[in-house]
């Protein structure tokens, strides 16, 4: 709040100003990035991966089935199709084992997702991108401050989306960020960012007017957005270690539950470091799931569902998808139950969730 009252107060809400620069220097050197540019949304940062990776109509991006529309809609704007793959059961992400059956001459890149912010498997997707000469994007947009056998999630691929929409860890309302890992995209990316334009070089003084260079849309980000990010950014040590607190309570306090087969509880691997974004149980039927959530409803308590696996949707539809497609996803889809986890979650809280939870299967069974 100071920071956006210092903003407003000093009258200059041109974009790119030194909130944003401070942030971009916060995440730039925290996570060892080469290079970030604030954005809109992370939506906005995969519509921009997406016309870096200049797909092109006909194109093919694998990606999985469970996950935002953004992911798929940033290749659908370019005339390119989404080609999905099941999930893993474990963590939820894209199942590197199904990659490969799905590549023909049309693959173009691979979407990942590290879905709850746990790491999809980056090595072996790496690999494969790197025999079949495919670009590689993270929609990362969960998973700032995740790690892969100790590196940043967002910084493995070329580019990296983040989010920083009111739902995620740290938040400015609607905001994101890309990430350019690939040096050769960088200067496209600015041009890109500001719609089509070398205004960029042109504040640095390198050309005497800005013109039209290129494809591009307005992916600049309001600077009162960054004040606020701002705050988020330098908060995010202490945000990040009372979510862990929460996720580990959780954790406990269901473990006797988890035992009793009611669910599972998320696992994360040992050799990837989560960001304890999302406390989700996965029921052991969709029955359970929906009468569990209106149950939690009915007590105030506000759990959520998640996705609606892309390829069973409308648009899934249209592009030649059945549903029994991808079973895990489709599990998922209809046995995964969000609870609500945030910084400010306090113990009591999150005792009375468990309660609930614990109360309605003493009446399933
Ligand atoms: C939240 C989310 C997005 C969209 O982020 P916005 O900043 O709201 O555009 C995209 N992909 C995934 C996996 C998300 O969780």
């Amino acid at each position: 709040m100071e920071y956006v009252t210092q903003l407003l107060a000093g009258g200059n809400l041109a974009s790119d100003g030194v909130y944003t620069k401070r942030c971009v220097e916060l995440l730039e050197s925290r996570f060892h990035i080469a290079k970030v540019l604030l954005t809109p949304s992370c939506t906005a940062a995969l519509e921009m991966a997406a016309i870096l990776c200049d797909l092109q109509p006909g194109d093919e991006v694998i990606m999985p089935s469970y996950t935002f529309v953004s992911t798929a809609n940033a290749v659908m704007l370019r005339g390119a199709k989404p080609v999905f793959v099941d999930i893993r059961p474990d963590t939820l992400n894209l199942d590197e084992s199904r990659i490969e059956e799905k590549i023909s001459s049309r693959t173009k890149a691979i979407f990942v997702v590290h879905y709850a912010g746990v790491a999809c498997e980056m090595d072996p997707i790496l690999d494969i991108a790197r025999r079949h000469n495919l670009r590689v994007i993270e929609d990362a947009a969960q998973a700032l401050h995740s790690y892969y056998r100790g590196r940043p999630l967002g910084t493995l691929g070329d580019i990296g989306a983040y989010s920083f929409h009111y739902t995620k860890n740290f938040i400015c309302g609607e905001g994101g960020a890309i990430c350019i890992n690939l040096p050769e995209f960088a200067d496209r990316a600015e041009i890109i960012r500001e719609k089509g334009t070398n205004r960029r070089q042109f504040l640095l003084g390198n050309v005497d007017k800005y013109t039209w260079v290129d494809v591009g849309s307005s992916q600049v980000g309001s600077e009162v957005s960054s004040a606020l990010l701002c705050g988020q950014l330098e908060m995010l040590d202490e945000i990040h270690a009372r979510r862990a607190a929460a996720y580990e309570r959780y954790q406990q306090l269901l473990q006797p539950l988890e035992l009793s087969g009611f669910f599972d509880l998320p696992r994360v691997p040992a050799h990837c470091q989560g960001n304890y974004h999302i406390m989700y149980l996965m029921l052991r039927s969709g029955d359970h799931r929906d009468r569990l959530l209106a149950h939690l409803r009915d007590q105030g308590i506000s759990a959520v569902i998640h996705y609606v696996p892309l390829h069973g949707s409308a648009m899934g539809t249209q592009l030649g998808y059945s549903p029994g497609d991808f079973p895990v996803t489709e599990r998922a889809g209809a046995c995964l139950l969000r609870l609500p986890l945030f910084a400010d979650i306090t113990a009591d809280q999150q005792e009375r969730v468990v309660n609930q939870v614990a109360r309605f299967f003493e009446q399933v069974v």
